[in-house]
């Protein structure tokens, strides 16, 4: 039975994007590529919150113990090895009884699955299957893989999730791919993390659409000249831009900025609901 090294497990409002305010169960995978320590620092420079927390990662048992940061990556504890403890390692079975006992009726009705992490879509792609085909699973409709847009999906996966396509699947069921394009200000490589090559990819497997956090004017102006490059390779999916801000004084700083750029630039606002409903605490 295949297993995933599971970083968080909870059900809570969607803040983001196409499901925005859906009743949804998040299941955190570890690992990430990435770091993108440039969120919410000024250009150039690097967050060194997280690595500070790092460095004293044996005082927490549990995610809940966490502080939360303001600059950097809000998930830290997903994919840095020095929290790797705290995450199990969970059979498809141990993770299908945990979603139902979280799930407010015991089994799926209206929820939505946000498969997220660090990057979902790095290390475990050939899981997946095993535990979205478990029986108790079978409820379950809709599902968004949260992803940076860098991994690509292997041939085994993409058929899988072509397949949900075909007349004959007999589950009513739909993924989605929210992809989170890192601009300059998350601090990495703009090669490596614009790949539309990838995410044009996504598009034949499910519903895809581009979320870009920003803060400012520039980066919004950058935001619009990358998805014209994705529009370029061929991709068709709506386009978000939505505010940094893992915690309240900053995003609170952006969230109204932000809305204003979309609409002048004819694009969708995608708010994170998560920071002022729960103060993005982890587990929300
Ligand atoms: S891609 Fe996402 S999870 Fe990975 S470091 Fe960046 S913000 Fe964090």
């Amino acid at each position: 039975m295949s297993k995933i090294k599971i970083a968080e497990l909870f059900y809570s409002i969607q803040g983001e994007g196409r499901y925005m305010g859906v009743p949804s169960v998040f299941l955190r995978t570890f690992g990430c590529n990435f770091k993108c320590a440039g969120f919410g620092m000024s250009k150039g420079q690097l967050s060194t919150e997280a690595d500070a927390i790092a460095q004293i990662a044996d005082k927490f048992t549990k995610y809940e113990e966490l502080p939360l940061v303001s600059t950097g990556c809000d998930s830290y504890a997903s994919w840095d090895p020095r929290f790797k403890d705290l995450s199990p390692m969970l059979t498809s079975d141990a993770i299908a009884d945990r979603i139902c006992e979280i799930l407010p009726y015991g089994e799926w009705k209206d929820e939505h699955l946000v498969i997220t992490g660090g990057e979902p879509l790095l290390g475990w792609q050939r899981a997946y299957p095993d535990l979205l085909n478990h029986p108790k699973m079978a409820g379950l409709k809709e599902i968004t893989f949260e992803t940076n847009g860098t991994q690509k999906l292997s041939k085994e996966f993409k058929d899988y999730l072509v397949g949900w396509q075909m007349p004959d699947f007999d589950l009513n069921r739909e993924v989605t791919f929210s992809v989170s394009a890192k601009l300059s200000c998350s601090g990495e490589a703009r090669h490596e993390a614009i790949r539309p090559d990838v995410v044009c990819e996504y598009e034949e497997a499910g519903y895809t659409y581009l979320k870009f956090v920003v803060a400012t004017e520039e980066d919004a102006e950058e935001a619009i000249e990358t998805a014209d490059i994705y529009r370029a390779e061929g991709f068709t999916g709506p386009v978000y831009l939505m505010p940094v801000g893992g915690v309240e004084s900053v995003y609170t700083l952006n969230n109204r900025r932000v809305a204003e750029l979309a609409m002048k630039n004819g694009l969708r606002y995608s708010d994170r609901l998560q920071v002022p409903l729960f103060k993005n605490e982890w587990g929300t």
